[in-house]
């Protein structure tokens, strides 16, 4: 639905992830429904996110919430969802959602793959931050590169252009990911992608799945684990350096859109 699009791609933290959303819209402009028919004709679904921050290699706030509301979301549907992530991530979210592993699973166990704000590997093979520094991240990028040769649908939620799913956007720079996914989903933080597609879903299914979403909890939760804000690279409650309660004005902009589409 446009109105969710604009919403979640919404540059409040001027990163330039704008100009890449403008361009992407008018090339595909049913991306986001068209990700949300992938995940309404899978009954399996790995979702993937891990994001770690140089120099440090600290995981980050952006990722893994959305990546637990989207499994609940589906979970509420009557699908199995399962978070693939790091152990200090794993940990965090083990306290609200059951399946969170941090092995490489046989990806034919399933019938879709999505990442939310994973890194994709640059055209010489490394992965790189937003700002150019290099990452030491697990290939999970390797999973949806073999998913695509298996004909498994894959999703990929990314803000900045490092992220698997990026390749779609053939972006010039050697440090933008080469990593292609079936659809992709561009976000101004790519929680808030995670939660656009929810909305998407829940206006799909006629109810809203994303009102019992507690992100605050989840964040306080990620920070006290260890993880810390991609921007600010500090441990504390915020996520791509905007504060908890703008995150929460977000959600629930989505969740008077889910309110007023599904009366
Ligand atoms: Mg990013
Ligand atoms: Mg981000």
């Amino acid at each position: 639905m446009e109105v969710i699009d604009h919403l979640i791609a919404t540059d409040i933290g001027g990163r330039g992830v704008e100009k890449l959303y403008l361009k992407y819209k008018l090339k595909r402009p049913q991306y986001l429904s068209n990700a949300a028919n992938i995940l309404l004709s899978s009954e399996r679904v790995l979702i993937v996110s891990d994001f770690p921050i140089p120099p440090s290699m600290t995981p980050e706030t952006d990722g893994p919430p959305g990546a637990l509301a989207l499994a609940l979301a589906l979970t509420s549907l009557g699908k199995s969802a399962t978070i693939l992530t790091q152990d200090i991530v794993a940990d965090a979210l083990k306290d609200f959602y059951r399946d969170v592993i941090t092995k490489f699973p046989n990806i034919e166990k399933y019938s879709c793959l999505v990442s939310i704000e994973t890194p994709g590997r640059a055209r010489d093979g490394k992965y790189y931050s937003f700002s150019g520094l290099e990452i030491r991240v697990r290939p999970y990028d390797e999973l949806f590169l073999n998913a695509s040769e298996k004909e498994i649908p894959t999703i990929g939620i990314g803000d900045g252009g490092n992220e698997i799913g990026m390749g779609n956007l053939e972006l010039k720079g050697r440090y933008y990911s080469t990593v292609r996914t079936t659809e992709l989903v561009i976000a101004g933080v790519s929680n808030w992608g995670a939660y656009g597609l929810v909305a998407e879903l829940s206006i799909r299914e006629g109810v809203n799945l994303l009102r019992e979403f507690d992100e605050k909890s989840v964040v306080t939760s990620l920070v006290e684990a260890g993880l810390i804000d991609g921007i600010t690279k500090k441990r504390e409650s915020s996520v791509d350096g905007l504060p908890l309660g703008l995150h929460e004005k977000i959600i629930s902009l989505l969740n008077e859109i889910i309110d007023i589409k599904i009366a």
